[in-house]
């Protein structure tokens, strides 16, 4: 890993500048920490028929839980499983067991109360991880969230994706912006991590910088800057295939990524700045299989522009 050298962002022992999950989890732990994508066999509202079927255009059949072990699995099967050849890297870190496919809070609250509990058990897991939907938080499962929270380093992780209504009418996200802010203040106390996609069908430069903006003004405890992954098999494939849309280029993306990071505030922990398409059914943007350029091409283009997270805000501020 690369020294600090000249970098003048305060969040960072390295070279990044921004405010990375690594290091934010080695300055509360102590250590490394990794985490374990679970798989509880829960559905979807978008796909259940309740909000929609079919689900988000660029869903996966797994429910973007592509790296979880089998649902069929008890989760302390899966979680021993992965933890296992996950250790092979990291001997001796600790996890955070992620409830990862699908929607999380999505089913009854005694039901998800045992899945919560089973997590907590876990040997070495040092917190939990929950991915939802903004608009499947009833009141009985915030308050659940809160009990959890009590007992462990909990994060809520919500997809929003993007600030704009136009975009999610047409990945059939079935809620809107509004509905995002509402579920995002009932968690109110709670850390939160905010999912934006970029390269989203119909989206420009200045779309996706917006949705950054945006999301900054809530301060969230941690942001997920994932880029729209074209999966075989889905809606989205499709829709590609017969050149509705053009997949972002590396140079794009990167670019992007360095102007929302100046306007995400830098106490915001960036759990991602590009995601992970299961290799074997990306169907583009192909460069994003070597995930580490992409990573070495934005700590880059951030030195070369002297930019890092929360650049903007610091110069708005009136301080
Ligand atoms: S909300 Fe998540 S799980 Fe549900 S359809 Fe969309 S991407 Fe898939």
């Amino acid at each position: 890993m690369r020294k600090k050298g000249d970098n003048p962002f305060i969040y960072s022992d390295t070279n990044k500048r921004y405010h990375t999950y690594d290091y934010f989890l080695r300055q509360k732990f102590g250590k490394k920490v990794f985490k374990v994508p679970l798989d509880c066999g829960f559905t979807c509202p978008n796909i259940d028929g309740t909000k929609g079927v079919g689900g988000c255009t660029y869903c996966s059949a797994r429910g973007s839980g592509d790296f979880a072990a089998s649902a069929s699995l008890p989760i302390r099967q899966q979680y021993d499983e992965l933890r296992a050849s996950l250790s092979k890297k990291w001997e001796d870190a600790f996890c955070i067991p992620y409830f990862q496919a699908h929607t999380n809070t999505y089913a009854p609250t005694k039901q998800l109360r045992e899945k919560y509990y089973e997590a907590l058990a876990l040997p070495q897991a040092v917190g939990i991880s929950i991915s939802t939907r903004a608009d499947c938080l009833s009141k009985a499962t915030v308050e659940l969230l809160h009990e959890i929270n009590e007992k462990t380093f909990l994060t809520v992780e919500l997809g929003l994706q993007s600030i704009h209504d136009v975009t999610a009418k047409r990945i059939n996200r079935c809620h809107t912006y509004e509905d995002f802010l509402n579920g995002y203040r009932s968690l109110n106390g709670l850390n939160v991590c905010v999912h934006i996609i970029n390269g989203l069908p119909g989206e420009d430069r200045g779309m996706m910088l917006e949705t950054a903006k945006a999301v900054g003004s809530l301060s969230p405890h941690a942001v997920k800057i994932h880029l729209l992954h074209i999966i075989a098999q889905t809606a989205m494939a499709k829709q590609y295939a017969a050149g509705e849309f053009e997949a972002m280029t590396l140079d794009n993306y990167v670019d992007t990524v360095c102007a929302q990071l100046e306007y995400l505030p830098a106490k915001t922990v960036i759990a991602r700045v590009t995601g992970d398409g299961a290799p074997d059914s990306l169907v583009a943007p192909l460069w994003s299989r070597k995930k580490f350029v992409v990573m070495n091409e934005i700590d880059k283009r951030l030195a070369a522009l002297n930019s890092y997270q929360g650049k903007k805000l610091e110069e708005t501020s009136c301080y």
